[in-house]
């Protein structure tokens, strides 16, 4: 079946024309917020939408407020042209593709922080990622006012931030979470993936190995919750990546845990060379 027709749009009047047309037709509108540099993962959240939505908004923002000063924002893949193949491909219908001055004009100057939530884990060694994060992500809510919006398990504590926020703040909007897709051999996709070398991406594998061995100790009955964070950073040293955190934790707080308890997400942060990778996986306990 040919792909439909795919309206890129760079203009907030754009997308809130689409976005009214389509309402006006009864159309469920969804949402999927991206970065661009797109692959597979990103690919199944454009599909979960289009199953669910009659109008698929995909937005592609290399967001500057979410990166720290000495982090990766000006080398941040940006490949429109391929994002493209890939949103049509997947089944979007509109792409909002904005430039820094459409989202940040001048004096802007009101921001959304996520009190508890945002502290821990990524919130400890990216300050102020999650104030980039919740600011930007209700921004393109409101510009194209979805039904739903679509985020990955991937980002998980973002995931957490962001239907913290749509709670609090009382935004209309559904938020649907998705699977993380992996790679063959378990590494979660990513687009800083393309950073590493041959090599790199072998001692990369260490992230989901360190998630299996928490799930593995688990199952079979560790109790011992600060041997197991330990235990999980043996493959990670093995890689000779560096640790941010390897750690257990509540998977609606994110704060970290002393005892298991029946739901639980396991949470690594890591350098593998220059290259940051997050990955997480959630533990379920088998009932007594
Ligand atoms: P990003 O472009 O990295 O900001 O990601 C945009 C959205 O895609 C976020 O909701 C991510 O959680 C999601 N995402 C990124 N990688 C994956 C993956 N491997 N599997 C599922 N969702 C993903």
């Amino acid at each position: 079946m040919a792909a439909q027709d795919l309206l890129l749009a760079e203009r907030i009047d754009q997308v809130r024309q689409a976005v009214g047309a389509a309402r006006r037709q009864g159309r469920i509108v969804g949402c999927v917020p991206t970065m661009g540099a797109l692959h597979a993962g990103h690919g199944r959240l454009i599909e979960r939408a289009r199953q669910d939505c009659g109008l698929v908004a995909v937005t592609i923002f290399v967001n500057p407020t979410q990166f720290g000063p000495n982090e990766d924002f000006t080398r941040y893949p940006r490949t429109l042209e391929a994002d493209l193949a890939l949103c049509r491909e997947a089944g979007a219908d509109l792409v909002f593709h904005p430039a820094p001055g459409a989202i940040y004009p001048p004096h802007f100057q009101t921001t959304v922080d996520v009190a508890d939530v945002s502290v821990p884990l990524e919130g400890t060694f990216r300050p102020g990622h999650f104030r980039g994060v919740a600011t930007v992500v209700l921004k393109l809510l409101n510009i194209v006012q979805p039904d739903r919006a679509y985020f990955g398990r991937k980002d998980y504590q973002q995931l957490q931030v962001i239907r913290r926020m749509c709670r609090d703040l009382d935004l209309p909007v559904e938020i649907v979470p998705c699977e993380t897709v992996r790679e063959s051999d378990g590494l979660a996709m990513s687009s800083r993936n393309r950073y590493l070398s041959p090599d790199e991406r072998r001692r990369a594998l260490s992230l989901s190995q360190s998630l299996d061995m928490a799930r593995r100790h688990l199952l079979a009955g560790e109790t011992d919750l600060s041997a197991l964070r330990e235990a999980m950073r043996t493959p990670l040293r093995a890689a000779d990546a560096q640790v941010d955190y390897a750690t257990i934790a509540d998977p609606e707080t994110l704060t970290e845990l002393t005892a298991p308890q029946p739901e639980m997400v396991a949470l690594v942060a890591a350098r593998i060379g220059t290259t940051r990778l997050i990955d997480n996986l959630l533990i379920e306990l088998p009932s007594p």
